[in-house]
């Protein structure tokens, strides 16, 4: 099920979409702040150009939104339900801060996913 061949895969290994071989972002470290924007090109493996058209990854800041809502979600009623006596201020906070620390794996989980979408995996 999160083997190779799935989205899961391909998204949580920064690998291609179609061959799932060639690495998507140049530095596997998303932490590494300098550099966690910089992708390759073409996919080192099969070719593919992750760029499918100009201005391609505009669309990935709706994933990103989705992403960040579900995360907001998560943590607001996981800190209602096991801290209910919590202020609403420090909920938020908690939240704010979370992605924040978490910027750099969403940006690089929705291009991901948003590339998944249009590009299907092929057993290369
Ligand atoms: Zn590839």
């Amino acid at each position: 099920m999160f083997g190779k061949g799935s989205i899961i895969y391909s998204v949580t290994k920064n690998k291609c979409p179609r061959c799932q071989e060639g690495d998507f972002f140049k530095n596997p470290n998303s932490y590494k702040l300098g550099t966690f924007t910089e992708m390759h090109v073409n996919c080192s493996s099969c070719g593919l150009k992750y760029e499918i058209e100009p201005g391609f990854f505009y669309g990935s800041m709706y994933v990103s939104y989705a992403l960040n809502v579900a995360w907001f979600v998560t943590l607001w009623v996981a800190t209602s339900v096991l801290a209910p006596d919590m202020a609403k201020m420090t909920q938020f906070l908690i939240i704010a801060v979370t992605l924040l620390a978490m910027y750099p794996i969403m940006y690089r989980y929705a291009r991901l996913l948003y590339t998944n979408i249009f590009v299907k995996y092929k057993r290369v």
